[in-house]
């Protein structure tokens, strides 16, 4: 197996991936670069830092959220059911397909015990939002408030600051 060294301790925050390979989208950016600077240590290899890096879990979380409640906020107030069935399709797809591996699985059984809303934008948005916080809640952070759900993914502030 191509995994991790059994003694190579894993910092707080650092996630394997089900290849048994270190998960940069399943860890946090800090985690990672410590498992990364540990596991160099005395290696030949000499690494060259990229603008572009792959994303860690909070930039992958970021870039994702930014899509869903996005699309949540350009849904149709009544959408036809070809829109409502690629919008079933998309959040029943994350679950499976989303890099994050424990993210995802939490993701899962949220949807399950929460069925999505998918009658329209407000209702949509208003799941989205709720699921958010479902994980806002697990890392600890404040809640969001769905109220102003349109104001940060549609219309920004009314002080014309986004426009
Ligand atoms: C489906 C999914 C599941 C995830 N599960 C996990 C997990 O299990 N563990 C983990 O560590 N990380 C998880 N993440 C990543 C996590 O949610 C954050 O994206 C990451 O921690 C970065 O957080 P942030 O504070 O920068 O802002 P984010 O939480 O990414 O939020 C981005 C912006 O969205 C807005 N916002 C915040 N909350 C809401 C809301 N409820 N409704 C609408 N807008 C909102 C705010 O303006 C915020 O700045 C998950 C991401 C996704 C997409």
């Amino acid at each position: 197996m191509g995994g991790t060294p059994e003694s190579t301790k894993l910092p707080p925050g650092m996630v394997m991936g089900p290849d048994g390979k270190p998960c940069k989208a399943c860890s946090s950016g800090a985690a990672f670069r410590t498992w990364g600077k540990t596991a160099l240590a005395g290696a030949t290899a000499v690494t060259k830092k990229s603008q572009q890096c792959p994303p860690d879990k909070d930039q992958l979380g970021r870039a994702t959220w930014t899509f869903l409640h996005t699309a949540a906020a350009y849904y149709p107030a009544q959408p036809t059911p070809a829109q409502r069935s690629h919008m079933l399709a998309l959040i029943h797809a994350l679950p499976a397909l989303y890099p994050c591996n424990h993210c995802a699985e939490d993701f899962g059984e949220s949807v399950a015990q929460h069925p999505p809303d998918v009658s329209g934008r407000a209702g949509l948005s208003r799941w989205f939002c709720e699921r958010h916080n479902e994980v806002n809640e697990k890392l600890g952070k404040a809640p969001f408030d769905c109220a102003k759900t349109d104001e940060r993914w549609k219309d920004g502030p009314q002080d014309g600051s986004c426009d």
